[in-house]
């Protein structure tokens, strides 16, 4: 067994980062052909250590006939298999490769595409560098002095820790572990803390950031006086014109992270707002075309495909995450030369209104859009359905009358082309893990 010193430089050096990165791990302004060469020597890395190593994946490149040593060009990437949700659920451990007494922690999907438990489990040094990999502290503008406020859940979920990890250890920031509606954090002590600690960052989801608000406002807080710089949404997707109703109520920018369990941080948006910088000195991302499998051009919408590119113990080579979205790689206006994924949501969530398929976050748009509309809504789907039925709150001293529920329905239909209805409803029920905006009824 080596000695914890041992252990500790091994964790430390990569010299596959320290051959292509600068010291302080600036991806933002790096050439791209010098991170293209990098992500190559790294896809050959994780690609001929699964070969030998990992059962799973020997087996799966065997029967598609390909060999690491047919990776020659980033391209060749899609010569290998795809790895989907199903492949992870049938064994715990079906991605080793390294000894199991190697890993250090076990994370578990939060289960929204529904199944049995997805387990994705990690050792100490992938654990670390996967998150604190280059460009990924600078992509998410946290500085040493900065107090962040950290209401993702920390239970099962590897949201908390990996945020936890990017703030206190990649950005040398202070760290609020405040979690979210777990058994010793509920929204009021939250706010409580965050009046006392005044956090500049807070990290959580959309939902909860307006169950947070709502808390504040029971005990006549105004969230507005925070010193913040900074929120990040991540977790669930949001509509833009949600997000503007989160800056409003918060008083400061709030910008969206996409990232996946399986997969870690995979998207950062910039100030701008114009789509997720991808973070490819750990991310390999492709789109493909769920139906024929084909890996799709630029500015085409398909499954957003991802593998890891430090993670050599639990390899994720291809893996189907069922969102979607498309790729912009022409340089970004905020100056970072990270192409840009843009989501377009999930497959599985996507609403069916006479024929015709809608994301559920293109009609939060136009619905967030009508101010007499509440911040909580949900949209009732039955199969068949020809209209779009919603169900929401009304804002704040609006009265619940059938002419507004017809006006809005209207307004609505007007926006996104197919009848709808309204039912206002004093109150939807607060999520106690991750909201539900579609109900199948
Ligand atoms: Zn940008």
């Amino acid at each position: 067994m080596p000695s914890f010193f041992d252990e500790l430089r091994r964790t430390a050096k990569s010299p596959l980062l320290e051959k292509y990165f600068e010291p302080d791990g600036t991806v933002e302004t790096m050439p791209l052909e010098r991170l293209q060469a990098f992500q190559l020597e790294a896809l050959k890395t994780v690609v001929t250590r699964a070969y030998r190593r990992s059962p799973f994946y020997r087996g799966k490149m065997e029967a598609a006939g390909v060999q690491p040593e047919d990776i020659k060009a980033l391209e060749d990437v899609s010569k290998l298999p795809f790895t989907t949700k199903d492949e992870l659920r049938q064994d715990p451990w079906i991605t080793l490769a390294c000894f199991k007494d190697d890993i250090a922690l076990v994370h578990v999907a939060t289960g929204t595409t529904g199944g049995k438990e997805i387990y994705v489990p990690w050792t100490w040094r992938d654990f670390y560098l996967h998150e604190l990999t280059p460009g990924l502290p600078h992509l998410v503008d946290v500085k040493p002095g900065d107090i962040c406020l950290n209401a993702l859940p920390y239970e099962m979920s590897s949201s908390g820790l990996a945020f936890h990890k990017v703030f206190m250890s990649g950005c040398k920031a202070t760290v609020i572990p405040a979690g979210k509606a777990g058994a010793y954090s509920t929204p009021e002590k939250t706010v409580r803390v965050m009046q006392d600690l005044q956090p500049t960052i807070v990290m959580t989801t959309p939902s909860y950031s307006m169950q947070l608000s709502e808390a504040a406002e029971a005990i006549g807080f105004d969230l507005r006086t925070l010193p913040l710089r900074r929120m990040w949404l991540t977790g669930e997707g949001c509509s833009f014109a949600f997000r503007e109703r989160v800056e409003k109520i918060w008083g400061t920018k709030a910008n969206f992270y996409y990232g996946s369990l399986e997969g870690g941080g995979l998207g950062v948006e910039c100030d701008e707002h114009r789509g997720y910088h991808i973070p490819m000195s750990h991310v390999l991302v492709e789109i493909v075309d769920p139906e024929t499998d084909r890996v799709l051009e630029p500015g085409e919408i398909g499954e957003i495909v991802v593998t890891c590119l430090l993670r050599w113990d639990t390899p994720l080579i291809r893996y189907r995450t069922q969102d979607l979205g498309y790729i912009d790689p022409d340089v970004c206006t905020c100056g970072i030369a990270l192409p840009r994924l843009f989501l377009r949501g999930r497959r599985v969530e996507q609403i069916e209104i006479g024929g015709i398929e809608f994301s559920p976050f293109y009609l939060e748009e136009f619905l967030m859009k009508l101010p007499e509309v509440g911040n909580w809504y949900q949209f009732v789907v039955s199969s068949g359905a020809d209209k779009l039925h919603v169900r929401t709150e009304v804002a704040p001293g609006v009265e619940k009358t059938p002419e507004l529920a017809e006006r809005l329905a209207s307004q609505l239909e007007f926006s996104v082309g197919v009848p709808c209805e309204f039912e206002l409803v004093d109150r939807i029920p607060r999520p106690q893990s991750k909201t539900i905006r579609v109900v199948r009824e």
